[in-house]
């Protein structure tokens, strides 16, 4: 596996994990150049849902597309790629582990607000006010509170 940080191939696997019902493999591994660490995730592409968009309409689910969304929401916000990297990998995972074959893709939505609240108010705030249909001002005010009562965001390394 080459590091997807300098792209020498030489990478040592420190722990490997079979996920319950085994259809997850996940492997931390560790640089051997750069000394940066990263997770792989083993598994059937098969398993991931289609994604109900709202007119009914059936699509893959497509990963890309979904880390494109949230680096917009996310432009010129301090953000590490490990935290965006491991936001997607969130999302992934919670849908290998629900099983289900069809995921209404507001859920998807909803997923994305869940996982950019950890990592930065600004960039979810951005998304939701996107994501979802606000009716008034005040609906948007409700979330910009709610958002700026949390912890502050990590710091950039
Ligand atoms: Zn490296």
């Amino acid at each position: 596996m080459k590091c997807p940080f300098c792209g020498t191939p030489g990478t040592t696997v420190a722990d490997t994990r079979i996920s319950e019902d085994g259809d997850i493999v996940r492997r931390r591994r560790r640089c051997l150049s750069c000394d940066k660490r990263f997770h792989t995730c083993e598994r059937a592409e098969i398993l991931l849902p289609q994604v109900v968009k709202k007119n009914g309409s059936r699509v893959d689910f497509d990963r890309e597309k979904l880390l494109a969304s949230l680096w917009l929401a996310l432009r010129k916000r301090p953000v590490t790629v490990e935290a965006v990297d491991a936001a997607i990998q969130g999302i992934v995972e919670k849908l290998l582990t629900q099983g289900e074959r069809e995921i209404p893709s507001e859920k998807i939505g909803e997923m994305v607000m869940d996982e950019l609240k950890k990592i930065d108010k600004v960039a979810y705030v951005r998304f939701a006010s996107v994501y979802r249909n606000f009716e008034d001002v005040d609906a948007f005010s409700d979330l910009v509170n709610e958002v700026s009562s949390r912890p502050a965001p990590q710091p950039v390394r």
